[in-house]
This record gives C-alpha cells, sequence and structure tokens, in this order.
C-alpha cells in the first residue's frame, strides 16, 4: 500500500548502493513487501556538534553521528570512524552492512557505525583525546553494553577506545568494560582482537584458495590500505607462505614482484605516518594496484574502489573484501560475468573484526578471559561455519556469493522482526 519516504536523510551512492543490494536479496528471497522497509532502513542516528580546543586556543566544532540500524536481535555494534569525508548517508551505509554481517555470522547483535568528520592525522594528540571523549560524552545516552557497542573502525584505535571506555566508566560510576571493544588488553581488551579482521580476510582467503586449487605457497597478493586491516591481511598471508606484491595507503603504494618486505614498510609507516616515498619497490598508483596482476586482491579501505569500469581490468584471481563496500553494484554485475574471478564478500569476509569484538564483550561481561589460541581457535570455527553457509546457499539458489551471503543475513534479520512482531 503506502512507499516509505525514509531515506531522504541517508540518501547518497554509498547509501543508495546498500539500498541497491538490499532490495536484490530481498527480491531473491521474496521477502514479504511488509517486512522490506522495516529491515531495510536504519531504526535511529543521533548527529552531534563536537567543539575542541585547539592547540593556538581557538575552537573547532567537528560533527559526529552514530546510525543504529537495526536492534531486534540484540546491542546494535560497529565500529566508529573518523575521516574527512564522513556522512551522515555513508554512515547508514555501513550501519546497515553490520546488521547484515552480525546476522549473518550468528552473532546476538544487530548494527550500527558511528562517523565524525574529521582527519585525525591533522589533530594533536591532545586534540584527539577530547575529540573522543567528547563524542562518547554525547553518546552516553544512546550507547550501553545492552544498547549499542561501538568499536574501531577506519581512523581509529584502541587507544580511542580507552578514552571512549573511561569517558563512559565516568559517567555511569563503574567500570563499563563492556561498552566499547577494540579496547587495549589493560582494559579489559582481548587477545587477538588487534588483528582480527585482517586474520580473517587472510583464513577465509586460503580457504577459498584451497577451494580452486591455487596453493597459497605460489599466491602473490596486492593489498590496498595499509592500515591496521590491510597490514594485518598482508602479514598473515605472507605468514601462509604468500607473496604480497603491493600495498599502499591513501598516499600511493608500492609494488614489488620480488616481494615487500612488510617489517620495513611498517617501520617506515611508524617513522614517516604515511608510505609516500618508501623505497621498497616501484611506485604505483591506487589505481594501478588494483589492477596488478595477482592471485589475491584484497581491498582494505574505503567503499566503492571496485567500479564497472576497472572490474573489466582486474587481473587477480579472488578479491578478499577486508573493506565495507569496496565494490559497487556495477563492479558487481561484471564480476557475476566474470568466471576466472572469485569473490568473498565484506559481509563474511571481514566478519573477524566483529567476532573477536563479541569475544570480547563476552569475557567483559563474564570477567573471564581467554587466551589467544583459544580466540583463534573460536574465530576460525566461526569463519568456517559461516563461510559453509553461504556456499551451501550459493549452491542451492546459484546466486553470486554476494548474494548469497546478503540473503543470508537480512533474512535472519527479517524473522527476528517477523516474529517480535509490531509494537504496539
Ligand atoms: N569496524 C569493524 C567492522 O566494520 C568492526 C566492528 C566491531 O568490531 O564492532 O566490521
Amino acid at each position: 500500500m503506502s512507499k516509505a519516504i525514509v531515506s531522504s536523510l541517508y540518501d547518497s551512492d554509498v547509501f543508495r548502493m546498500a539500498c541497491r543490494q538490499f532490495d536484490k536479496a530481498a527480491d531473491a528471497i521474496n521477502l514479504p513487501e511488509s517486512l522490506r522497509d522495516r529491515t531495510k532502513y536504519p531504526r535511529r542516528c543521533l548527529a552531534v556538534s563536537l567543539p575542541v580546543r585547539r592547540r593556538d586556543g581557538s575552537v573547532t566544532v567537528f560533527e559526529g553521528y552514530r546510525v543504529q540500524h537495526n536492534l531486534s536481535t540484540g546491542p546494535s555494534k560497529g565500529g566508529i570512524r573518523f575521516h574527512q569525508d564522513v556522512t551522515l548517508g555513508e554512515v547508514a551505509a555501513l550501519a546497515m552492512w553490520m546488521s547484515w554481517k552480525t546476522s549473518l555470522v550468528g552473532l546476538p547483535y544487530g548494527g550500527a557505525k558511528g562517523g565524525v568528520i574529521v582527519d585525525p592525522n591533522q589533530l594533536t594528540e591532545s586534540e584527539l583525546e577530547h575529540l573522543s571523549r567528547r563524542y562518547m560524552q554525547e553518546m552516553v545516552n544512546f550507547v550501553g553494553p545492552q544498547v549499542d557497542v561501538p568499536a574501531p573502525d577506519v581512523g581509529t584505535n584502541e587507544r580511542i577506545m580507552a578514552w571512549m571506555m573511561d569517558t563512559y566508566s565516568n559517567h555511569v560510576g563503574h567500570v563499563a568494560s563492556a561498552v566499547v571493544t577494540g579496547k587495549p588488553i589493560a582494559l579489559g581488551g582481548s587477545e587477538g582482537r588487534r588483528e582480527a579482521t585482517g586474520a580473517g580476510v587472510a583464513y577465509l582467503a586460503r580457504k577459498y584458495l584451497e577451494k580452486m586449487k591455487l596453493p597459497v605457497s605460489k599466491a602473490t597478493v596486492a593489498v590496498q590500505g595499509f592500515g591496521n586491516v590491510g597490514s594485518e591481511t598482508a602479514l598473515a598471508l605472507r605468514n601462509y607462505g604468500a607473496k604480497v606484491i603491493a600495498i599502499s595507503d591513501y598516499t600511493g603504494g608500492v609494488y614489488n614482484p620480488k616481494g615487500i618486505n612488510l617489517e620495513k614498510a611498517l617501520a617506515y609507516l611508524r617513522s614517516q605516518r604515511v608510505l609516500l616515498d618508501f623505497d621498497g619497490g616501484e611506485p604505483v598508483t591506487n589505481e594501478q594496484l588494483l589492477e596488478l596482476k595477482c592471485t589475491v586482491l584484497a581491498p582494505c579501505a574505503l567503499e566503492r574502489v571496485i567500479t564497472d569500469q576497472n572490474a573489466k581490468r582486474l587481473r587477480c584471481r579472488l578479491i578478499a573484501e577486508g573493506a565495507n563496500g569496496p565494490t559497487t553494484n556495477g563492479a558487481d554485475r561484471v564480476l557475476e560475468q566474470r568466471d576466472d574471478i572469485e569473490l568473498i564478500p565484506d559481509v563474511l569476509c571481514n566478519s573477524g573484526g566483529v567476532i573477536v569484538s563479541y569475544f570480547e564483550w563476552l569475557q567483559n561481561l563474564s570477567n573471564y578471559y581467554w587466551t589467544r589460541d583459544e580466540v583463534l581457535k573460536k574465530l576460525h570455527a566461526m569463519l568456517d561455519r559461516a563461510s559453509d553457509a553461504v556456499e551451501v546457499q550459493q549452491r542451492k539458489f546459484k546466486f553470486s556469493r554476494r548474494l548469497a551471503a546478503l540473503t543470508l543475513g537480512i533474512q535472519r534479520v527479517a524473522d527476528a522482526k517477523q516474529s517480535r512482531g509490531l509494537f504496539p
């Protein structure tokens, strides 16, 4: 009967992309009309102004958001992004993907995402601390261990999570470790959380290479984005025996067919903050990196980098989506026609991060801490279960792997909404 008019607030390329993915999946599983818009659109959002006193005494007001997409199966869950190009629509799309991701891998969570429009590299340590604390201060009544549990994302890290946990704990008057995940170990962070997303990407990439009868020891790897996810993906694949031939960050990348010395690259990054002029190979642009001949291409930076244009020119065998939303709808259509390339979709491929966030939250709530081996064993088991379910779904309905993963995630959220009914 009536069509929704809900999306104008979030309208943007990336939100439309997430909506198109949803529509396609909803059609594929014949999701009843009465459940569609309820399942698709974010439940609520908060936009805040964040005044921060700068080093020179002036005050800058930053804008921040938190979008809670779905809370039907538990607290909403998802990272907070600090990046100069953040928009409310982007945060909403990322929140949607968190819902499908937590649901696909079977976590008792909904989906959410936060963001602040800021380039964290332009802030001093103390400005960054003030911004992070102010963000959490504004979110105090909107988040919580049983409501919405933030975590790191692009531009945020465990130090920022520590400030946020401290701010929230001061407000409620007791230690509230479970309010954020991705904390330092000293504050209740989990063993293995820092490397979890990249470790999961690498674990799944190796698994799919095996399926494709491509030995990981002969694989070459190109990684776009050398932040937390990209660098851990590169290290883990290298440790499995693969050769990492290209890496990049927002300043550009390096290509070395003999293999990049990752430790040197990480040391360079620590001292220079960017990969620009790193002499471990010949310079390549981010666009060139994507089109290099390699076995595994791991986009681990931002959304919408694989487009209908460059998708035709890719020369990899397997795309492992460490980033959220790196492939546009148009690129998906091109890739579906290319039987020389397999793809592990983001909601499955990078789910290791939120899986270990879940372990961290469980450890915080029970005050009982696990060893690294226990964490990794449980992580691998959950990744295996989720990827096996995706394979079954793909075969059963002849779906692309992305459609298989999305339909599983979306169906579970829709089922929960259906069972709970409409209130009042
Ligand atoms: N930001 C990560 C993601 O996109 C992790 C979220 C979390 O651990 O809650 O999956």
